[in-house]
């Protein structure tokens, strides 16, 4: 069975053992996801609550992020700590204000109960930071820890605000239930237990709106780890998967996705509907707006995703399903990645000789460097493959030591890396069997007068990579945009 045939049937087994409010059990199950961009300030709860509450044709549950720049404040704060920078002190207290703030703004005089609630957290992260002073490591685990925290309190917030409002809400910390681990290839759920676990949490809060935090899961043996960056919109959709929903709304600060990101391409449009391969591609080669894993649970449940603007609720945004939209044109997005490197071996002996590229991905393998996108000339006298810039010193080191016969002798000139690399991306499922679409992608560039430095097509057709200098990446994504 093909791994994703596997997670399909797995998802499908463990979907229904979730119980059901039984007052309710006919009512169709909602997810919302809101990320850090909605959760601003008190207003922002405020209209994430409305925003709920106007729907109650559901059952919901609702995953948030943290407040917008509270994880990157907590990890700041967590390496200032590490390093017995005394700044931590007064970064703390910041956080801590605009926490109680929020609290007070948002539940006026209903907020006693989680301004101490809050305090004591604040109190037990101050006292986590002290022991890291002390110690001077950022240690892992405890840098694990704390950057979650910030989903904890802001969903803390938000079932405070909808309770009182007057509708009963349960609060759900991921850390309890979504066990997880850490391996090559990202995060990789454990549903079973997953499952298990929130099926017993289920029974003991049966009420017809969760809020649950993002982001944040314990690992095997119970320690709190995080998805990664991004990830609350991966636990939106392991959510909407472990509780059964029939779609997954995922709320932003922008009209669904846009054919490209609108800070570099400013009359970027949004896209009606994309097949979750593009999606994922988009994602993959640097969309922010969505974390590349959600789709692969809503793939394997043949769950739809919108992504949608909570500053415009009226607003359909995208929808990503299965299919896509087969009447758009070939391209559909365009995407940057960008902090890579190209490392280039090249040589006239590899001409021919079987088993140098098996040789190469090998070498970067065993250095655990992963690789971005990667190009053969048809006359096999290099091997390009594009990998982060972070790798780019390891993968250079692993291949000379791989090639150092070879490179003494000659049949390898050398192993070059270039440094500061951009991937620009063109992705869409029409542009398999559309002859042209690279042709004209290049046409463009070159009239842009951006110099491509490598070139890959996956054999999908749905992504043409151009590997470029990062100078030129946002010149170049413009140019091709408007192309
Ligand atoms: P959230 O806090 O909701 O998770 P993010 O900041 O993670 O929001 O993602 C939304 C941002 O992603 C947008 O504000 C936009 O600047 C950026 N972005 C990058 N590429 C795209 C794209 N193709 N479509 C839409 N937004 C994009
Ligand atoms: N708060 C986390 C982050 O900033 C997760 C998320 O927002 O998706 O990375
Ligand atoms: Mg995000």
């Amino acid at each position: 069975m093909s791994p994703f045939a596997k997670l399909s049937a797995t998802l499908a087994a463990t979907r229904h053992t979730i119980a059901r409010p039984t007052d309710l059990a006919q009512l169709p199950l909602t997810a919302h996801k809101f990320g850090g961009s909605s959760l601003a300030d008190a207003d922002c709860f405020r209209r994430v609550a409305a925003i709920l509450l106007e729907r109650d044709d559901a059952i919901q549950v609702t995953v948030v992020s943290a407040m917008q720049g509270v994880t990157n404040a907590l990890i700041a704060l967590a390496q200032a700590a590490a390093r017995r920078d005394a700044g931590w002190q007064s970064q703390w207290s910041a956080l801590r204000e605009r926490h109680l703030h929020t609290a007070r703004e948002l539940l006026a005089d209903k907020s006693g109960a989680s301004c101490v609630w809050l305090e004591a957290r604040l109190a037990d992260l101050a006292d986590t930071l002290k022991a890291l002073a002390v110690l001077g490591i950022p240690a892992r685990e405890a840098l694990d820890a704390i950057q979650g925290l910030g989903e904890v309190w802001s969903a803390h917030l938000l079932r405070a605000h909808i309770e009182s409002l007057g509708h009963d809400c349960a609060l759900l910390d991921a850390r309890d239930v979504l066990v997880v681990s850490h391996g090559e290839l990202g995060v990789a759920v454990d549903w079973q237990s997953s499952a298990a676990r929130l099926a017993d949490w289920r029974t003991q809060h049966p009420q017809r709106r969760v809020v649950i935090t993002g982001f944040v899961a314990r690992d095997a043996s119970g320690r709190a780890t995080t998805l990664g960056r991004n990830g609350s919109d991966f636990s939106g959709a392991i959510f909407a998967a472990l509780f059964d929903a029939r779609e997954l709304h995922i709320w932003t600060d922008v009209d669904g996705v846009l054919s490209a990101d609108p800070r570099l391409v400013p009359e970027a449009v949004p896209l009606d509907a994309l097949s979750y391969e593009e999606a994922c591609e988009l994602a993959y080669f640097g969309a922010r707006v969505i974390h590349p894993q959600t789709m692969l649970p809503a793939m394997a449940l043949g769950l739809p995703i919108h992504i949608r603007n909570t500053f415009k609720p009226a607003h359909p945004g995208t929808c990503i399903a299965s299919g896509g939209d087969s009447a758009a044109g070939p391209v559909r997005g365009l995407s940057l990645a960008d902090q890579l490197a190209i490392v280039n071996v090249e040589g006239a002996g590899m001409i021919g000789v079987p088993g140098t590229a098996e040789r190469v991905f090998a070498a970067l393998r065993d250095a655990k460097v992963s690789v971005v996108m990667i190009s053969q000339g048809s006359s096999e006298h290099s091997i390009c493959v594009v990998v982060r810039a972070a790798d780019c010193a390891r993968a250079e080191v692993a291949l000379d030591a791989v090639f150092s016969r070879e490179l003494r002798q000659g049949q390898i000139q050398a192993i070059t890396v270039t440094p500061d690399i951009s991937v620009l991306a063109a992705v869409g499922d029409g542009m398999a069997g559309t002859p042209g679409v690279a042709a004209q992608l290049f046409a463009t560039l070159g009239r842009a007068q951006v110099n491509i430095r490598a070139i890959a097509q996956g054999a999908s057709e749905r992504n043409i990579s151009v590997a470029l200098a990062s100078a030129d990446a946002s010149r170049a994504l413009r140019a091709a945009h408007a192309g």
